[in-house]
């Protein structure tokens, strides 16, 4: 019995391990887009789709470069996947976000059915992940997904955190952090 116990906790392990790996891998390059985001003077946040361990689309916030509300990370992602995939629905798709998601971006993940939804820091004043409201709550979810905060949760706020002190010391445009994507 003391046997099994501790092969199964050995493998509970590695399973975390390996699945700890996996969400920073595709967290990285969740921030990469944030990156790019930035660069462009956009409020830096970025996100990843994936499939069968596979990024299948990538998106950045571009709100002000496209002067249009509604060009969020998540939603530039969702978009690219559905075109690749052919398809409102995005079967066996996880979506790896470095803010948590807003009402409209929580509302298309769940529109186009991603299974999973990783994000990085939290957006205390407008997450809808669980900080403001909770819309992927079981009872408003018409379907299984579950959602993770807090994947590489210090190093995607710390990309926020340095947009924004890069744009009070440049007192340009000043946005708030509530004023964000
Ligand atoms: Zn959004």
């Amino acid at each position: 019995m003391r046997i099994t116990h501790s092969r199964s906790l050995v493998e509970r392990l590695l399973f975390y391990l390996g699945a700890k790996i996996m969400d920073e891998k595709f967290m990285k390059e969740a921030l990469k887009q944030a990156k790019k985001a930035a660069d462009l003077g956009e409020t830096p946040v970025g996100a990843v789709i994936v499939r069968d361990g596979k990024i299948i689309a990538r998106g950045c916030n571009k709100r002000e470069t496209k002067k249009n509300a509604l060009m969020h990370a998540e939603i530039s992602a969702i978009d690219k996947a559905c075109r690749k995939l052919g398809g409102w629905r995005l079967p066996g798709c996880d979506m790896y976000v470095t803010l948590e998601p807003c009402p409209m971006c929580a509302g298309a993940i769940l529109n186009a059915r991603i299974e999973n939804v990783y994000f990085g820091a939290y957006d205390k004043k407008s997450g809808c992940a669980g900080s403001a409201v909770n819309l992927f709550d079981k009872g408003l979810c018409n379907y299984s997904l579950t959602a993770q905060g807090g994947v590489m949760e210090h190093e995607c706020a710390a990309v926020l955190k340095d947009f924004f002190k890069s744009l009070r010391n440049s007192k340009k445009d000043y946005k708030t952090p509530e004023n964000r994507q």
